[in-house]
């Protein structure tokens, strides 16, 4: 990926991060957005620029519509052009289907739908030939194994039909448009030591939450030469949890 750039949202923590720094090793530069972990998003960078790759740390909140898009703008401003969109940003709401509330709705659809959707327009308008955008869904599109999770797998899901759309919209330029859908992945958001855990990792063939780490290497293949011809799918890193 030398010479390349990519633009990953939410990179400050767990799956972002993991995927940032994969894409910086692989030899792509790499810029991450975030809203709250300034310092966790400078640290990152950091790792990014010891790889010898050009890092940037962007302040912009996905549920804001200019933030969401501008952050588009601002890498390309900065590291000169973009290849790669890794649309990761993504809030867990769940509960129980009497207790969510409108405003929950709004929150969730602003963050996980009109966010990601938003971060794409603006990348399809710079995204060179041979472009990719690899969106981050949930084994939650595949199989929802109890109570809960209304909100959240609405809006996943969302993502799915997304993805097949900009394959079909986008393709005619070589671009790629690829979802994946991760299986309980141990991070702030779902750590493997947290009361629902056990529970889930019992949902999986492998008996056990997956790592960053994993999530980050599918999406780098997606993200790389090698999956030229691979658009408008999906692609569970579950341990088995939809089998
Ligand atoms: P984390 O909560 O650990 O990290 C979320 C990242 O997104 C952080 O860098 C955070 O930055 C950033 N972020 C959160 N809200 C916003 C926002 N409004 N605008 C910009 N950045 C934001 O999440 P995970 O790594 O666990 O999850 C990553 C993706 O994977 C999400 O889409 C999630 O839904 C999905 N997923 C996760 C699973 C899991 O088990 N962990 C399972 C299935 C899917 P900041 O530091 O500023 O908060």
């Amino acid at each position: 990926m030398h010479g390349k750039v990519a633009l990953v949202t939410g990179g400050s923590r767990g799956i972002g991060a993991a995927t940032a720094l994969r894409l910086a090793r692989d030899g792509a530069d790499v810029a991450i957005t975030y809203v709250q972990g300034e310092e966790a998003a400078k640290d990152v960078v950091r790792e990014i620029e010891a790889l010898g790759r050009r890092g940037l740390a962007l302040r912009a909140d996905s549920a804001d519509a200019d933030e969401a898009a501008g952050a588009v703008g601002r890498t390309v401003e900065v590291l000169g052009r973009l290849d790669v969109l890794v649309n990761n940003v993504g809030v867990g709401l769940l509960g129980p289907l009497p207790t969510l509330s409108p405003a929950d709705v709004d929150r969730i659809l602003a963050v996980n739908v009109r966010g990601v959707f938003l971060t794409a327009q603006a990348a399809a308008a710079h995204l060179a030939s041979g472009g990719r955008i690899v969106t981050i869904g949930s084994c939650m599109t595949q199989r929802v194994p109890g109570p809960g999770g209304t909100l959240y797998a609405m809006s996943k899901s969302a993502l799915t039909g997304l993805t097949k759309a900009l394959a079909r919209e986008l393709g005619d330029r070589s671009i790629t448009a690829n979802i994946v859908h991760p299986g309980p992945i141990d991070t702030d958001m779902n750590p493997a030591t947290g009361p629902y855990a056990a529970a889930q990792s019992a949902v999986t063939a492998l008996g056990r939450f997956g790592s960053a780490g994993e999530v980050a290497s599918m999406v780098a293949y997606l993200a790389g030469a090698e999956a030229g011809y691979v658009t408008g799918a999906e692609f569970a890193v579950d341990g088995g949890y939809a089998a």
